[in-house]
């Protein structure tokens, strides 16, 4: 792990906000501020925290900020549809180059996520602010690191349920319960290139959720965890090997023009 700070970038679809008044009363300044805060009180000076939005040009996500981010976090929900797909182009570049990507709550179904995980990622849901036990099933996983038991409660949650569409997690951290009786796989994780990519289900716009203690561990405990781990650069682009490792004794005759890409 680099000495250096790691550089988080807060993305947030910030549209709810401006919108609902129900949702501004519970976060004034939008989402993004609380998850920043909750990412700078656990990680301290070992994070530089800026926030990203989508009306800003580009989305705040400038080549200059994209190659200035050691991990993204994700929060969108209704208008997923207006992320340009030059963006999520890009953005899905960094993440094979090692860029660490957390994916929150209804961004289950955004470009990016979808694109990465390569399914549709479609769930149940259901709103009627039931409660959530998160049970923690991977406790030596760094991103549980801190959680003073098994499992923790949110009072008021959206239920999001089985199936979700995506591929097996390389490792499933938590599992939600809901009252209403379904039960989801609330943290997983994949690589993708060199890029580590954490699902974090819990934050709905309507409950104070990103105000919760051990919503922000967890967020700040991805966000350590989905740093780069390595300065090798990315060897995933294709390219063609003119020069063999080792003498080849015997070779077919090819017509080259069958091989021009
Ligand atoms: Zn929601």
């Amino acid at each position: 792990m680099a000495a250096r700070p790691i550089r988080v970038t807060v993305w947030h679809e910030f549209r709810h906000e401006k919108k609902h008044e129900r949702v501004r009363s519970v976060y004034p300044d939008g989402m993004h501020v609380v998850m920043k805060q909750g990412i700078e009180k656990n990680l301290g000076n070992a994070v530089k925290v800026r926030t990203a939005t989508l009306d800003e040009p580009q989305h705040g996500l400038t080549d200059e900020v994209l190659a200035d981010t050691d991990v993204l976090t994700w929060w969108g929900h209704a208008a997923h549809g207006e992320v340009q797909d030059a963006i999520v182009d890009k953005v899905q570049q960094r993440v094979l180059e090692g860029m660490g990507l957390i994916v929150l709550h209804s961004g289950h179904y955004s470009k990016i996520f979808r694109k990465l995980m390569g399914t549709g990622c479609g769930l149940r849901w259901r709103e009627q602010a039931e409660r959530e036990i998160l049970w923690c099933v991977n406790p030596g996983h760094p991103i549980a690191d801190g959680l003073n038991d098994e499992k923790f409660e949110l009072a008021h949650t959206e239920m999001y349920g089985e199936l979700f569409d995506i591929p097996t997690p390389d490792e499933l951290i938590f599992i939600s319960w809901f009252e209403g009786g379904e039960v989801f796989r609330s943290g997983c994780t994949w690589t993708r290139g060199k890029g580590k990519v954490f699902y974090f289900r819990p934050g709905h716009e309507t409950f104070p959720i990103y105000y919760d203690a051990n919503v922000q561990r967890v967020l700040a405990n991805g966000v350590k965890w989905a740093a780069p781990s390595s300065s090798t650069a990315y060897a995933g682009g294709g390219r063609n090997i003119t020069t063999p490792l080792a003498p080849i004794a015997s070779s077919h005759v090819v017509d080259p023009s069958l091989h021009k890409h």
